[in-house]
């Protein structure tokens, strides 16, 4: 199988599950090398014998599907003067979707191609106390794999911005012995964009916190939904970030050259 057919795979399945998405390819070495050296230990413990020839060819295939536009808008809406607990659980709830839809698709992409399907990230804020014990809890970091694989880069949030839905999106991994055909990394999108630092004190601050992820993490657990998310960052890309101009800039200088 190359890496058009399993793109295409993917793709199919994710389509099947009701979702749109996205998948890219990336070298199982750049990954590794990037990854933070606790999740690298982990990743070292998954692949054990065949962490050498991984390597060597290896690949990680980065699969994201996209939230929908109604679970984005139930995020932190106000109604009497109130927040909305049981309209943002809409977007919980979806966020708890995703993640069986990638935990699927991964494992049905293992059932055609040899490799290791990983699990998507989440609920692990009820289940560890600090974002030190959720590190290798986590095992990879599906944002490094994301980066590399094309589906998108970094933003300000420390979300991966994609150029088809913003950083609302959920992802998953797939390593591979097989030496596919690598996509380039992803390109930059926020420019000078601030939406979602202005959304959130805690990410507004996050150069002058000792870690900024722990209190996100206290916010989320806070909440109290029915899943450990919040999004109101994601929220702040999706309808006023830099990312859809952007992208509609350089899809207009492709089609100009
Ligand atoms: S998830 Fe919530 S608390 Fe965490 S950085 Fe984003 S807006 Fe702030
Ligand atoms: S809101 Fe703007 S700065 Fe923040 S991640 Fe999205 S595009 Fe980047």
């Amino acid at each position: 199988m190359d890496a058009a057919s399993v793109k295409r795979c993917i793709r199919e399945a994710i389509l099947k599950r009701g979702f749109n998405g996205a998948c890219g390819v990336a070298s199982f070495s750049d990954v590794y090398n990037d990854l933070m050296p606790v999740q690298r230990k982990e990743v070292a413990r998954i692949c054990g014998n065949s962490l050498s020839v991984l390597l060597s060819r290896g690949s990680v295939i980065s699969i994201a599907v996209f939230h929908t536009e109604n679970a984005i808008k139930s995020i932190n809406v106000t109604r009497d003067g109130r927040v909305d607990y049981e309209k943002w659980n809409f977007y919980a709830d979806e966020y708890n979707l995703l993640n069986s839809v990638l935990n699927d698709v991964c494992a049905q992409l293992a059932s055609v191609l040899d490799g290791v399907p990983l699990r998507a990230t989440s609920e692990l804020g009820k289940k560890v106390r600090s974002v030190e014990e959720y590190y290798p809890f986590a095992k990879i970091s599906h944002r490094v794999v994301a980066e590399h694989a094309g589906i998108g880069a970094r933003g300000r949030n420390e979300l991966i911005v994609t150029k088809q839905n913003g950083s609302a999106v959920r992802l998953n991994s797939f390593i591979t012995p097989r030496k596919l055909d690598r996509d380039k990394k992803g390109k930059d999108l926020c420019d000078d964009c601030r939406a979602c630092l202005d959304s959130c004190r805690i990410l507004l601050k996050k150069e002058q916190l000792p870690n900024y992820r722990q209190q996100c993490m206290q916010k989320i657990n806070g909440l109290n939904l029915r899943y450990s998310v919040c999004g109101i960052c994601l929220k702040a890309c999706y309808e006023n970030g830099s990312w859809r101009k952007i992208s509609e800039q350089k899809a207009d200088f492709i089609m100009q050259k």
